[in-house]
């Protein structure tokens, strides 16, 4: 039978403990934790996904700020709003959602967030930190995937895992936190990309797949062994005239035929998203302690 790897439900009660400590640490006398994000241009998802951290930071009982400029912002301008957000005290971590219009250097934005807090983890310092296993702000979507797993009591120690997929923000992170000498981790771990050959006859020896390419339905039931776990990362609005609203969601992977085959399967929409920004929550709550020694 396949179980559902339910992350709006796991998203839910981790929301919750978040709320709680947030109300112990407001009953203590302490300002509640702030998140800002800044949004430049008017991207249609980059709105989505920024009001979405909004409503969950409030729902926390975090302050949420966002600080928004049009496109044609300059990286100069932008980046003397980094400075401010670096060492205004009332905030506790910030995040600049992206992409940026292209004629702003992203990763020279990126570099000049202050590490401490840097709560979607991009900058090096904290990309360094986590290949190294130190203490570290992890990026949310690969902290999202570990904490799904391991909190649906997945078993990971000596699993083979093939993530498809090497993004800075996912599949290369999240390839590295699954091969980490710990409990939670200790896979072996492949990582496919574009120009990986064979493709389907290495997911297909996966105990453990994870999926972020970015391709709609492009992993089939022939890709997948037989009581896999299954991680689908992707997220694809798709136009369909047939459908009341226009569109429908979907993944990387073709659901329709894959998920019976698999022990464990994440659905989306409802599966790794909710994780994603629950952990930006965990980020900036893990940023507000440090800062107040906590
Ligand atoms: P990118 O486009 O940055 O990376 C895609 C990766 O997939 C690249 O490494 C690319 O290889 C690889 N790839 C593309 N085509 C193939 C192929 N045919 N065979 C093997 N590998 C291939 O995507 P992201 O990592 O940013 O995102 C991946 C997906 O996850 C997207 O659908 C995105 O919307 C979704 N996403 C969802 C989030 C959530 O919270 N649910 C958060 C972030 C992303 P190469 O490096 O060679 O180009």
């Amino acid at each position: 039978m396949t179980q559902i790897l339910d992350g709006k439900a796991l998203a839910e009660q981790i929301k919750d403990e978040i709320a709680n400590e947030v109300r112990h640490i407001t009953a203590e006398g302490h300002r509640p934790p702030h998140l800002a994000a800044i949004l430049v241009g008017t991207d249609g998802a980059s709105q989505t996904y920024v009001a979405s951290k909004e409503k969950s930071s409030h729902e926390v009982g975090f302050t949420s700020s966002v600080y928004r400029y049009a496109e044609s912002t300059t990286e100069e301008e932008l980046l003397r709003a980094i400075d401010f957000l670096n060492t205004d005290e009332e905030i506790d971590g910030f995040i600049v959602q992206l992409p940026l219009p292209s004629h702003i250097n992203e990763r020279h934005i990126i570099n000049a967030i202050n590490p401490d807090k840097d709560v979607d983890g991009f900058t090096p310092i904290n990309v360094g930190r986590m290949v190294l296993g130190e203490d570290a702000f992890v990026p949310a979507t690969p902290m999202g995937i570990m904490t799904l797993l391991n909190r649906s009591g997945i078993d990971t120690e000596g699993k083979h895992c093939v993530v498809v997929g090497r993004s800075n923000i996912v599949g290369t992170p999240v390839a590295n936190l699954l091969s980490r000498n710990n409990e939670h981790a200790n896979c072996t771990v492949t990582l496919c990309h574009s120009k990986t050959r064979n493709l389907a006859d290495i997911t297909r020896t996966a105990d453990i797949l994870v999926v972020a390419m970015g391709k709609p339905e492009f992993v089939t039931a022939d890709m997948v062994k037989e009581d896999a776990v299954l991680v689908d990362v992707g997220i694809h609005r798709v136009s369909d005239a047939s459908r009341k609203n226009g569109y429908y969601l979907c993944g990387d992977v073709k659901h329709s035929e894959v998920d019976a085959k698999c022990s464990y399967v994440t659905p989306v929409p409802g599966g790794v998203g909710p994780l994603t920004i629950v952990s930006l929550l965990q980020n900036t709550l893990k940023a507000f302690k440090q800062t107040h020694n906590l």
